[in-house]
């Protein structure tokens, strides 16, 4: 436990609350989503705005004390908290402020995506974001950010326009393309390696706030057939056509049949985003008309109800062990070890999915960001997902028996966002080529590797 006069002395600097161990709304604050993750900070700076960041930085590395940033807690490797650190908490700047005449929003770090689109779609716009309503706008987009606008206008990063970062010696850096261009590129996929980002700006795109979409779930024993179908129906769409693969536990909800409740099953969440898509006229007909589902539909839904359908799939507090690889393709010989490798399938929350690389997101050249993975056709997610600890061995065992098993398919590293809590080298890996560049860059921002432990491109 830290001397009081030490937390006094930061205190006494912010307009936000400090908490040390004994005080209310210390454990929740401190909580991450993955329940795999207790650790106890020596003090949680809560974050009014970009000034209280500045204090915390150059206070941290005055003091010697180790910093940590969180922002929206759903990083599942679990490098947002550490014991004794002191914690920057960004989760109460989440203001979202949209121009619709430039079609751009000022996003504040502690946002979440649904805190995003709940300001955008009032004006039919949408920043390309992730399918999880409560994820970080920080977090996703330092890693990359995919979801379902991706095949269209690409990811995250490829729409970030700018974004101010304290870094290291407690300066505010604005980067931009035109501003510290080297520090923009490395954030667009380098992670929060280089200091914290107060605040991102963003293109808008027109979606919405109504978007046609299609669902079809099938049962596992028709699982290669549907994984055929979805490599081939993507390699065919437009890219104004997106489409997820997921395996998964049907849901014990309606509209899921009662009978097949629990069972493995195959899904395809797709949607057309185009304005001018009907019933009548949309691709994803062929989505929902697909072999012998157990639950299709095409409808049109509320944009902001897509990106959080998903949400309950992924609770808060339940324990998660995340794999990913890039595949070349989704070849035959692919989909045969999936197949092999997918039962038993240990744990209430877990599921994988193929995410498709292509679309707008290949059109960026792959240098031009420091994502890496420009080049791959599908995003392979392993989602171990559970609720008791007695079960970490089983599920984690799985998840990593799945990857291993992949590794001939891969084209090199995964995702960053989607990386486990034991992951070390994997970080190194899925900087891929742009690995050296983004040290040399962090070298100038961070010279004496106060954000190391923020994934991981080590200084220090
Ligand atoms: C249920 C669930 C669903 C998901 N769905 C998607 C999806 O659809 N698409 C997708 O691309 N990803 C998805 N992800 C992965 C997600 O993008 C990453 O977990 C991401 O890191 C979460 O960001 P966060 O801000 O919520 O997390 P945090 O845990 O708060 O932060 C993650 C990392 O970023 C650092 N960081 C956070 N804020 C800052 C900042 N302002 N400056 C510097 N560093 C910072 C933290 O220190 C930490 O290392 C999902 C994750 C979960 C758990």
């Amino acid at each position: 436990m830290l001397d009081t006069t030490i937390t006094e002395a930061l205190a006494a600097q912010m307009r936000g609350n400090v908490l040390t161990p004994n005080d209310q709304g210390y454990d929740e604050a401190r909580a991450l989503h993955n329940g795999m993750i207790d650790r106890k900070p020596a003090m949680i700076a809560q974050c009014t705005g970009t000034a209280d960041v500045i204090t915390c930085v150059n206070f941290a590395r005055d003091n010697g004390l180790p910093i940590r940033v969180k922002a929206g807690a759903h990083g599942v490797a679990g490098k947002a908290v550490s014991d004794d650190c002191l914690l920057i908490d960004l989760a109460e700047m989440n203001g979202v402020l949209v121009d619709p005449e430039l079609k751009t929003a000022q996003v504040q770090a502690g946002a979440r995506l649904g805190d995003l689109d709940h300001e955008t779609q009032k004006f039919g716009l949408a920043v390309p974001s992730g399918t999880d309503s409560r994820t970080g706008v920080a977090g996703l987009t330092l890693g990359g950010g995919y979801g379902h606008l991706a095949r269209r206008f690409g990811l995250t990063v490829d729409n970030l326009l700018a974004a101010d970062v304290v870094t290291a010696d407690g300066s505010l850096v604005r980067a931009s393309e035109n501003d510290n261009p080297d520090l923009f590129w490395a954030l667009r996929g380098g992670g929060g390696n280089f200091g914290v980002v107060t605040s991102f700006e963003f293109r808008l795109h027109e979606v919405g706030p109504e978007i046609l979409t299609a669902q079809s779930f099938h049962l596992f024993d028709d699982a290669r057939e549907v994984l055929q179908f979805y490599r081939d129906f993507v390699a065919d769409a437009p890219k104004e056509i997106f489409c997820v693969c997921l395996v998964l536990r049907v849901p014990p909800m309606p509209p899921f049949p009662e009978e097949h409740h629990g069972k493995i099953a195959v899904g395809l969440v797709a949607n057309d985003s185009r304005s001018e898509a009907t019933e009548e006229n949309t691709p994803l007909r062929k989505v929902a008309s697909f072999g012998n589902p157990i639950l299709s539909a095409v409808m049109p839904m509320q944009f902001t109800a897509l990106q959080s359908n998903f949400d309950a799939g992924f609770p808060k507090g339940a324990r998660y062990y995340w794999k990913s690889h890039y595949l070349s393709d989704l070849s035959d010989e692919a989909i045969d070890t999936i197949l092999a490798h997918t039962e038993p399938f240990p744990g209430e929350f877990t599921a994988f999915d193929f995410e498709a690389m292509d679309g707008a997101i290949s059109e960026v050249d792959q240098a031009a960001t420091a994502f890496a993975h420009r080049n791959a056709r599908f995003g392979l997610g392993i989602f171990g997902g559970w609720a008791d600890e007695s079960r970490d061995a089983e599920v984690i065992d799985w998840a990593r028996r799945f990857h291993e098993a992949m590794e001939p398919f891969s084209t090199g590293g995964g995702y960053v966002n989607y990386l486990p809590v034991d992951a070390g080298d994997e970080f190194k890996e899925s900087y891929g080529a742009n690995f050296e560049r983004l040290r040399e860059i962090k070298q100038r921002y961070d010279p004496h590797g106060l954000f190391d432990a923020h994934q991981r491109i080590g200084i220090s």
